[in-house]
């Protein structure tokens, strides 16, 4: 039996519902990233009325501090961060291979690297990767994975490609939490050959669920949205599919076209963090002066906590005196912005109708002209 039902298609792009432990997800879904257990500033009960169904947190974050012993001790990661709804885990691989400078050495057995919280040496391998997430009792644990960086040299790629699949099919005879769901992930980079072996290695080994890591993470745009169509292609068509680490706005619109169900970024909130408010507009500095006697909400469609009460001009002064209120209220808001633009893309592929509303979307977010010097 699969988790995955599909729904509905509309070209490549799908709908579907993925079946989890916790309830039922809708896809194309976006998952907020809760890297240490909390979507930074945000409240489980404010994530879940915004639309959120589902949430993603690191296992490498949550594995040194507080730790996974500890998490399970307390009833595990929904109970100790109080979200009751699906929780993807991320294996920690992405961690260690972006945080380069702190990898000691890998080898066929794992990956040994400087943890970034106190500088000792720490080993991951698929079997700690899938302990830790079976003591959080996620709903979906991901494969540990080798991320290259872009411009990897071939036989380098090749050897992530590898030992990409030599660790998940180690990963997939681990004891999991109960009822959870555990997806692979295929390497390759944009590399046609590499990406389509890794694809087909992984998506033979039957996972709940396909993901393709290691794009988005610098290569050319045109690139990674091709690899993404012709990989997608050769997923299986019952499983989900997960992009993993994209959140633009329309980034997002294209991964679905290509036939993506779930993806997540740090975008809504990390904006939020720097006074970037995604609008229908585009972005918007809102620290700019020009907001300074802005009577709008941050956007005129959103119906979100900030927008159906406050003007630009309080946010922009909130963020300005660097009150915690505002960066609360932008990341409620970024966060319903997308939430709300997945949405309205599920709907529009149920009508057949995402090529317009795709192109809708895209001729309104162009981003605005912004007088970011202007402060
Ligand atoms: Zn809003």
């Amino acid at each position: 039996m699969t988790a995955f039902e599909l729904q509905s298609t509309d070209g490549a792009a799908r709908t579907g519902v993925l079946k989890t432990a916790r309830g039922e997800l809708r896809t194309p879904a976006f998952m907020p990233v809760g890297t240490k257990a909390t979507v930074k500033a945000v409240d489980p009960q404010e994530l879940e009325a915004l639309g959120a169904e589902i949430l993603l947190c690191n296992t490498y974050h949550l594995h040194f501090r507080p730790g996974a012993d500890l998490i399970d001790e307390l009833g595990g990661l929904h109970r100790f961060m109080a979200w009751d709804g699906p929780i993807l885990t991320d294996s920690g691989g992405f961690q260690v291979f972006s945080l380069r400078h702190t990898i000691l050495r890998q080898d066929d057995e794992g990956v040994t690297f400087r943890s970034v919280y106190d500088g000792d040496e720490e080993r991951f391998t698929p079997e700690l990767s899938a302990s830790i997430q079976r003591q959080l009792g996620s709903d979906i644990a991901m494969c540990l994975d080798v991320v290259p960086p872009p411009e990897t040299p071939r036989r380098e790629l090749e050897q992530a490609v590898r030992r990409t699949t030599l660790w998940a099919q180690r990963q997939q005879r681990v004891e999991r939490a109960s009822g959870q769901l555990l997806f692979g992930i295929s390497q390759g980079g944009a590399d046609p050959e590499l990406r389509r072996r890794s694809v087909e290695e992984i998506a033979a080994l039957d996972f709940d669920g396909n993901a393709l890591g290691g794009l988005a993470i610098g290569e050319p745009k045109d690139q990674m949205l091709e690899t993404t169509a012709w990989a997608a292609e050769l997923l299986p068509q019952d499983k989900a599919r997960y992009f993993m680490g994209i959140g633009d706005p329309a980034g997002v619109l294209e991964v679905i076209e290509r036939g993506i169900d779930m993806f997540d970024c740090v975008l809504p909130t990390r904006n939020a963090r720097t006074g970037s408010a995604l609008t229908w507009e585009g972005q918007l500095n809102i620290k700019a002066a020009r907001f300074a006697r802005d009577q709008r909400p941050l956007d005129e469609r959103c119906s979100c906590p900030a927008c159906t009460r406050f003007t630009r001009a309080y946010v922009r002064h909130l963020l300005n005196q660097q009150e915690i209120l505002g960066l609360r209220l932008l990341s409620l808001h970024n966060l319903r912005f997308l939430l709300d633009l997945v949405a309205g893309a599920r709907e529009a592929i149920e009508r057949g109708e995402l090529r317009s509303y795709k192109a809708e979307a895209l001729a309104r977010l162009a981003p605005a002209e912004e007088a970011t010097w202007a402060t």
